[in-house]
């Protein structure tokens, strides 16, 4: 694919902290297709499985969550996954030191000039402790590799949590999707098809897409996906 020279290409080796299989699609998948088609690495940590709360003793529900995974990263454009296999649902429980370790392990691994991860003001608790294993995994210290650290939205959970729980998510940062990355996220979405919902539940695809037309037209493109910018350093 054709890319047009975009700061894109400035990052090379991109890790996203995703707190459950679905987020990662659900958040960036059109702005990863972009990353793979520029020619970076993707690498995505899931800190849990997502499926525990829901008292899934089956191992069968586990192994076909990882599935959608794989197909969702195929269909944008090829990411590597990890499963750090925390409890779903409960990661207020784990030790934040463990979490902390959990990515500060990626980081020495794949060395990413660029992390993706979750909000800190998503009514979801999981997403709250990603975004500050996150914060305090790259706490800027001279000589470290991370150069910026971008926050996506996921929609049932960014758009949910209200008013007193937390910062609003408010967009800084507006990536957008040509036909060929949007056509990637519905892809994505496809491979998760069994986590999403009918409309008007906002894990739709009449909604997803509905809310990249807004947050493209937001920026006067015609589709985009949406981030605040935690932190941004030029050495
Ligand atoms: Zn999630």
């Amino acid at each position: 694919m054709a890319m047009r020279a975009t700061e894109q290409e400035a990052y090379t080796s991109i890790l996203v902290v995703a707190a459950h299989p679905d987020d990662e699609a659900l958040g960036c998948a059109g702005t990863l297709f972009r990353h793979r088609s520029s020619g970076a690495k993707v690498h995505v940590l899931f800190l849990s499985d997502g499926e525990m709360a829901r008292g899934a003793s089956d191992k069968a529900l586990v192994r076909r969550r990882l599935a959608m995974a794989e197909a969702a990263a195929e269909a944008m454009g090829g990411l590597s996954t990890r499963l750090a296999g925390f409890p779903d649902n409960r990661l207020d429980a784990v030790d934040m030191l463990d979490l902390v370790r959990a990515v500060e392990a990626e980081i020495a691994e794949h060395n990413p000039d660029l992390i993706y991860t979750h909000h800190p003001g998503d009514l979801n608790i999981d997403h709250r402790h990603a975004h500050q294993a996150v914060m305090t995994a790259c706490r800027p210290i001279e000589g470290r590799g991370v150069r910026e650290i971008r926050c996506f939205e996921v929609l049932s959970s960014t758009e949910w949590a209200g008013p007193g729980l937390g910062p609003v998510f408010e967009p800084t940062l507006f990536i957008g999707l040509d036909d060929a990355a949007f056509a990637a996220k519905r892809a994505a979405f496809n491979a998760y098809a069994a986590e999403m919902r009918p409309m008007p539940h906002p894990r739709s695809w009449e909604v997803i897409s509905a809310l990249a037309v807004l947050r493209g037209a937001t920026a006067g493109m015609p589709r985009a996906e949406a981030f605040f910018v935690s932190r941004r350093l030029v050495p």
